[in-house]
């Protein structure tokens, strides 16, 4: 006695089409997920608020020596207009 499924081709059939339906849906599903990815800004910036951001240095720890800082007044990870003499806690030193 074998203990191998013999599957009628009715049965191939059906298992071959709802296995297609479970790929096409896994394409469908995955196609949805990278159109909503794609509405979201390629490069979002924390508000100054989150990032803790003041006007003025933090002893000698400035915007104008961050690695994120770039001129003229912009910052890699925190939005708005950023100060050359500003600071933030995600500080990090030029080496
Ligand atoms: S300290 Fe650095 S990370 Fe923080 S706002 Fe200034 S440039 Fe951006």
């Amino acid at each position: 006695m074998s203990n191998r499924i013999e599957k009628s081709p009715e049965t191939h059939t059906v298992f071959c089409l709802s296995r297609r339906r479970m790929l096409e849906g896994a394409a469908l599903g995955g196609a949805i997920v990278l159109m909503a990815a794609s509405t979201q800004p390629a490069s979002a910036k924390m508000t100054e608020a989150a990032a803790g951001y003041q006007g003025e240095p933090k002893g000698d720890s400035s915007c104008g020596n961050c690695t994120l800082f770039r001129q003229p007044s912009g910052c890699l990870i925190v939005d708005g207009n950023i100060s050359q003499n500003g600071w933030c806690r995600f500080y990090s030193k030029k080496s």
